[in-house]
């Protein structure tokens, strides 16, 4: 953990959305800090998500071996993935070793502010009508959400993938951390959630009221959770309560219809698909 004066230059350097808290107290950058990423004993013990994805797309070697496709190791390399179009984003399959290139822009990001949702930052405009009837339904039901992160550029990413190597180290920076051209938030489609733009991203968010209403309901919008608990073997990274990708809604209750992690759905039927 860099000093206190060194995060405040770092922040700086970043933009608001990502920045480290400077309460001095805790990390707030996306694929968040070192902490939240929980041993194995406990990501098993508290997978909650989609009871038959623990058939699926569990972590241990032999129930995946019970699905039909063998997911790849969660390698890091550099592999362009299949669907690397802007206008194949709801199939566009990105972990460890499938990327993006350097060039990959939508040309239609707008403010989250049009989904009359708290908090900063810009997403692709064929989301914002169902990120706002998400925001209003949670608004509803007395469960705030507000948007800590959404899209990044290759370059942001870059930046912040490079900071967390300062920082913390390679090792621990490829645990939590994208590295640029594999971040689901460069599609421009997914959004880190928090219960107001203050909030930094803890894993504690996904047993806060809010972050439990969101598990519950996201699909029902169009968002599906990308690394649930228990499931790293199978999405490549640690529990990640905020980070969810927009699907649209009728791949997203397919997703949630199947139990699997999106990593395993997209590669069974899309990225593996003839
Ligand atoms: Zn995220």
């Amino acid at each position: 953990m860099p000093s206190l004066s060194v995060r405040r230059v770092i922040a700086a350097s970043l933009s608001a959305a990502l920045l480290v808290s400077t309460s001095g107290a805790t990390f707030a950058a996306d694929e968040a800090a070192p902490t939240p990423i929980a041993p194995p004993s406990l990501d098993l013990a508290l997978a909650t998500l989609a009871p038959r994805s623990a058939l699926l797309a569990g972590d241990t070697a032999g129930a995946i071996e019970l699905a039909k496709v063998r997911l790849p190791a969660c390698e890091i390399k550099d592999t362009p993935t299949r669907y690397g179009k802007v206008k194949q984003w709801k199939r566009t399959l990105l972990d460890t070793n499938l990327k993006l290139k350097r060039t990959y822009k939508p040309w239609d990001l707008v403010s989250v502010s049009r989904a009359n949702i708290s908090g900063s930052g810009k997403v692709r405009k064929v989301i914002i009508d169902d990120l706002r009837a998400l925001a209003r339904a949670a608004r509803k039901k007395g469960k705030p959400l507000a948007v800590r992160s959404a899209y990044r550029s290759y370059e942001y990413q870059k930046s912040l993938f490079d900071y967390y190597v300062r920082s913390s180290g390679y090792a621990q920076a490829i645990k939590f951390s994208a590295r640029p051209g594999h971040s689901e938030h460069q599609l421009g489609t997914t959004i880190d959630f928090t219960t107001a733009p203050s909030v930094p991203l803890k894993t504690s968010f996904g047993e806060s009221p809010s972050g439990k209403w969101l598990a519950r309901n996201g699909w029902k919008y169009g968002f599906i959770m990308s690394y649930p608990k228990g499931k790293r073997s199978a999405s490549c990274y640690g529990y990640e309560p905020w980070h969810w990708r927009y699907f649209g809604r009728n791949l997203a209750r397919k997703i949630h219809e199947s139990g699997q992690v999106p990593r395993r759905y997209l590669y069974e039927n899309f990225e593996t698909a003839p």
